[in-house]
Parts: C-alpha cells; sequence; structure tokens
C-alpha cells in the first residue's frame, strides 16, 4: 500500500506538475512576458550552460518560476506519501539535465525511444526542437501536453491579430469621418 502510494504521489508530482508548469508558466512567458526567452531561448548561448551551469540571477529565476508547479503539488501530495513527493522533485530535477544534453552529444539509444514514445516521455531530442523552434514542443516531460500547448498559442495569436486589425479598421475609419 505504501509502495502504491509512492508511485501515485510521483506520478502526481510528475505528471500535474508539468501541466501547471506548462500552461500557468511556460505558455504565458512565451505569450506575453519575455524572461523566458531572454533566458531559456537566449540563442547566444549554449542551453546546456544557462538550463544547467548558469547562475545569473533571471536564468535562476526562470528557473525557479518553472518550478514553483512542481514544487506547490509536491507539497499537497507530501501527506500522502512524503517519500512519493521527493522522489517526483527528484525525477523532474534530473529530467531537466538529461533533456539539455543534445548540445553535449547525447544521443538517445532505440530501446530507450521505444520505451519512451508509448509513455509519451519528451526525449532530450524532443527538447532540443523547443530550442531550435521555440513554437513546438512543449511540455518539461510529457509530450501530450505539446498539442493542447500549440493550441493555446495559436489561439491566442490569432485573437490578437483579430484585435489589432479591428482596431486599424477603426482608426481608419475614424480618419475618413
Ligand atoms: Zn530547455
Ligand atoms: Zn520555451
Amino acid at each position: 500500500m505504501t509502495f502504491l502510494m509512492t508511485i501515485v504521489a510521483t506520478l502526481v508530482v510528475l505528471i500535474v506538475g508539468d501541466f501547471l508548469s506548462t500552461f500557468a508558466y511556460h505558455v504565458p512567458q512565451h505569450l506575453w512576458f519575455t524572461l523566458h526567452l531572454r533566458t531559456h531561448h537566449d540563442r547566444r548561448r549554449s542551453y546546456f550552460d544557462h538550463a544547467i551551469l548558469s547562475l545569473d540571477p533571471a536564468v535562476l529565476l526562470d528557473g525557479v518560476l518553472g518550478a514553483l508547479p512542481y514544487l506547490g503539488v509536491a507539497a499537497f501530495v507530501w501527506h500522502v506519501s512524503p517519500v512519493g513527493a521527493l522522489l517526483g522533485l527528484a525525477l523532474g530535477q534530473l529530467h531537466v539535465w538529461w533533456r539539455h544534453t543534445v548540445e553535449l552529444g547525447w544521443k538517445t539509444p532505440a530501446w530507450l525511444v521505444a520505451i519512451a514514445r508509448p509513455l509519451q516521455i519528451v526525449l532530450p531530442e524532443d527538447h532540443n526542437g523547443h530550442h531550435l523552434n521555440p513554437d513546438v514542443e512543449f511540455g518539461d516531460l510529457f509530450r501530450f501536453y505539446d498539442a493542447p500547448a500549440r493550441f493555446c498559442l495559436r489561439f491566442v495569436r490569432a485573437d490578437r491579430r483579430r484585435r489589432r486589425q479591428a482596431l486599424r479598421r477603426l482608426k481608419g475609419e475614424s480618419v475618413k469621418a
């Protein structure tokens, strides 16, 4: 029973944490803010360096804000299983390091791809895709958050375009009038 609770708490930290981090932090950062784009997507620096090694306060702040949802969920499941909560956080942190290793030459072996694909786990090669094109490959840990995240981006951007066009039309009409 304890073992089962540990597994459940671990999975909740990872799955719910990734959901909240993606939709409450990562996607809003890509839409309305600059911190994450200035730090995590700074193409002048190696992303391994600024995701893993950097002590730059802005880089650290981006990391901490992205991690807060996981910490919040871990606090929430603490009473179910403290070990599971800590295991979830530890696995999440290990995955941060691992998913940034493509720059160091990491290539996921075929057997691991075969395990990760059906479980929808983000591989370093997938996350590398997010660094190459910031509009794709959302979800820190799980790829099933990518499609809804992209939908949010498309929806908000289309809405923004519509508003701008409406405003322009309105201005045009007021100039004519
Ligand atoms: Zn990254
Ligand atoms: Zn991003």
